[in-house]
């Protein structure tokens, strides 16, 4: 190894070629990965570029020299005719065009500098996450299936595949060919996947990770009628013709595909000939949730250069087509490197470590934090300094940290554990037993009053514009504000004299304080920020309970009424007592009433209430869900305008949703309500929906 190499990567190549070499032999031929795919996806690209930056790098055992894995033990292992190879993958827009790019260089048609690049009419077809298969006919009969084991060679499993319903075990052709070569995917659908698995856990048998492993551990069961069993499926998508065949043989990807379908195979029919790299984009962004609706897996599209002459002239790299590539779904779980751990207190003084990384992009968000949630996970995690961990975020789920490779962990690395003190007040942390929380128990600590006024102000609670973290606690450290109350002691001259606060925005946040004591009571009970009050708790329960009086009488008085509402468990009327028989709080409730907020349902409220809950009001019994920005109002004004006629919001769409309220830059809520066919409103038709209830009530 050369010596002008740091020493540094020539290290953490040697790691990742090890790291991903047990890996791929953990999914190919144990059919048991122990690397999520998106991670050694990652993984693997950090190794082609260090070997890329740093040619020396390449050794013979790297995974980036090879196609998928050895031939198990237990098949015969043939020879192909014609070998299989890999994709290069595309995980951005930039990265295909790049490939585009680097095509049209490759076929010799780069235009003068400045022109665009010229239009090649490709195939887009979805990237089935199954196992590849070789099938070789012989005068039109099926002679011999196989994996696709490293490419060259594979393992032959021709009694399994014979079971699959849709591979013709005789080509449907008046005159085949001497010899056929079809290339295809293998796969499991999802319903079968599950029975698969249900059977597996009832028989104590370890699980198949994903459909794609299912089906390759299917392939090579030693027993065809289980495989039978199975119900596999088959889509082809690739024809090998010998040279010397005189019939009608295909110009294009697009009538290759065509020709299996004549010949008896099937064909995925979501394939699209696409002419040119605008419409792969849209190809690609049309399936992303499009392809969740389908029985088994995609994890991508694959485009191919339409043109079998252009293909050829465009070869191979050593493992892959240069004519196609494979533009991967954003994943949703990514290594990245533990920068630091840090600790939030929160309004209730609990605190959750969280771990600060290098960024990573995951579900098509750039992210660098992620809570570990409590001491214990802290300790199952087995963190160290400068960790490699797993991060996950799925659409709109915070992100978290799966796990650590404690393979790639660094030497010398410490141990991580939560502080003994509250890294806000410097007070002792306490840990009640039984209890996953650990607590700083300090009333007056300034990170849970904090805490305590972001959820006050917030969206769901009284909604106060322009009063954002930072001047929070400025508030606070400043002592300008003590309790909640002191919010409404603000004064434009004092506010103006905090650092970057203009008088323009002095004035309008006294404007938003003011207004906001008009809120809802639902919406000041939820505010308070009561240990298991959510918002719709808080709601069931200003509904029952007209004033923060009678809550407090029955919540320390007569539980029972509490837990008699539809809902609400003792857990709620306990957290509930708690709260009110405690003094502090007794008196927060009444600086409050001192400051001018009523804690009581205004005449307005009770008659909305009152109509929902005997299901009288307009829209009662309609379920709604709102994406993308309305033009007029905002999204928690549109909520309570539904509400207060009745009708209830959901965040998530669903056969049983009735209006879908759809405003700029709707996403993949709207095309969900498409495709199930829910009806679709702008802010207009909604408003004309509700035209009674909102002549009548004001937006809550
Ligand atoms: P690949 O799966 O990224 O792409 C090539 C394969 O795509 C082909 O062999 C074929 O089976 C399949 N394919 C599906 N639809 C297709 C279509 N319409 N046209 C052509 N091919 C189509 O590459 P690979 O070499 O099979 O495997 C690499 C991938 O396997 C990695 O990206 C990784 O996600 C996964 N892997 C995971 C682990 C792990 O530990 N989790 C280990 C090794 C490999």
């Amino acid at each position: 190894m050369s010596t002008s190499i740091p020493q540094g990567l020539q290290e953490r190549a040697a790691e990742l070629r090890q790291l991903l070499n047990r890996a791929a032999h953990a999914y190919y031929v144990l059919d048991a990965p122990d690397l999520e795919d998106a991670v050694y996806d990652r993984l693997y690209r950090e190794l082609l570029d260090l070997e890329a930056a740093h040619p020396v790098l390449v050794e013979a055992d790297s995974p980036t020299q090879r196609v998928g894995g050895s031939p198990a033990e237990g098949f015969r292992s043939v020879t192909h005719r014609v070998p299989l190879f890999s994709l290069d993958n595309a995980f951005s827009a930039d990265e295909l065009r790049g490939w585009y790019t680097r095509l049209i260089k490759v076929l010799d048609r780069e235009p003068p500098s400045d022109s665009p690049l010229p239009a090649l009419a490709m195939v887009g077809e979805l990237k089935i996450d199954g196992n590849a298969l070789a099938l070789s006919y012989e005068n039109g009969v099926l002679v011999r299936a196989a994996t696709r084991g490293d490419g060259d060679q594979g393992e032959e499993i021709t009694a399994n595949v014979r079971t699959i319903a849709s591979i013709p075990l005789r080509l449907h052709l008046d005159h085949p060919p001497a010899w056929v070569e079809v290339r295809g995917e293998a796969l499991i659908p999802d319903s079968t996947f599950a029975a698969i698995n249900g059977e597996r856990a009832a028989r104590d048998e370890p699980l198949f990770a994903n459909p794609r492993n299912a089906c390759a551990g299917t392939l090579r069961q030693l027993d065809p009628k289980v495989v039978a069993a199975r119900r596999l499926d088959f889509f082809a998508y690739t024809l090998h013709l010998p040279e010397e065949w005189s019939g009608q043989r295909p110009a294009s990807q697009w009538e290759s595909l065509r020709w299996l379908e004549d010949a008896g195979f099937r064909v995925n029919p979501n394939a699209a000939l696409l002419p040119n790299l605008e419409a792969v984009e849209q190809f690609f962004s049309d399936w992303d949730s499009r392809r969740h609706d389908l029985n088994y897996a995609t994890d991508g599209v694959v485009v191919k250069l339409n043109d079998l002459r252009l293909q050829d002239a465009a070869g191979f790299t050593q493992k892959a087509p240069r004519w196609a590539i494979a533009l991967k779904y954003p994943a949703e779980e990514a290594p990245s490197r533990l920068l630091k751990l840090t600790c939030q207190v929160g309004r209730t003084g609990v605190v959750t470590p969280v771990a600060e990384f290098e960024p990573v992009s995951l579900a098509g968000t750039s992210v660098s934090r992620a809570t570990l949630h409590n001491a214990d996970r802290l300790q199952e995690l087995d963190l160290h300094s400068g960790d490699t961990i797993i991060v996950r975020k799925a659409g709109e789920i915070i992100p978290e940290v799966l796990r650590v490779l404690p393979e790639l962990r660094l030497e010398g690395a410490l141990p991580l554990e939560l502080p003994h003190h509250c890294p806000s007040c410097g007070s002792d942390l306490v840990r009640e037993s039984g209890e996953a929380a650990t607590r700083c128990v300090n009333s007056s600590c300034p990170a849970i009053l904090s805490g305590a006024l972001r959820h006050w102000v917030s969206k769901g609670a009284l909604d106060v514009d322009g009063l954002g973290s930072k001047l929070i606690e400025q508030l606070v450290e400043r002592g300008l504000v003590r309790s909640i109350a002191d919010l409404y002691r603000l004064d434009t001259a004092l506010l103006t004299s905090l650092e970057r606060m203009g008088e323009k925005s002095a004035s309008n946040l006294v404007a938003a304080l003011e207004q906001s004591r008009s809120q809802p009571w639902s919406r000041q009970l939820y505010g308070l920020g009561i240990h298991h009050v959510g918002e719709v708790n808080a709601k069931a329960l200003a509904s029952a309970f007209a004033d923060a009086d009678n809550l407090a009488d029955a919540a320390v008085l007569q539980p029972e009424a509490i837990t008699g509402l539809h809902g609400i468990g003792p857990e709620i009327a306990q957290s509930l007592q708690q709260w009110f028989s405690t003094s502090a709080n007794q008196d927060l409730l009444q600086q409050l009433r001192d400051v001018g907020l009523t804690l009581a349902a205004s005449d307005q409220e009770r008659q909305a209430l009152a109509d929902r809950s005997n299901g009288s009001g307009q829209l009662s019994g309609q379920t709604f869900v709102l994406t993308g920005t309305l033009p007029s109002l905002s999204r928690s004004q549109a909520q309570a305008l539904i509400e207060a006629a009745g009708g209830k919001v959901s965040g998530s769409v669903s056969k049983k949703t009735s209006f879908v309220v759809a405003g700029d830059e709707a996403g993949s809520k709207l095309e969900k309500a498409k495709s199930l066919g829910v009806s679709v409103l702008d802010e207009a038709a909604l408003m004309l929906l509700i035209q009674d209830s909102a002549d009548s009530i004001h937006p809550l």
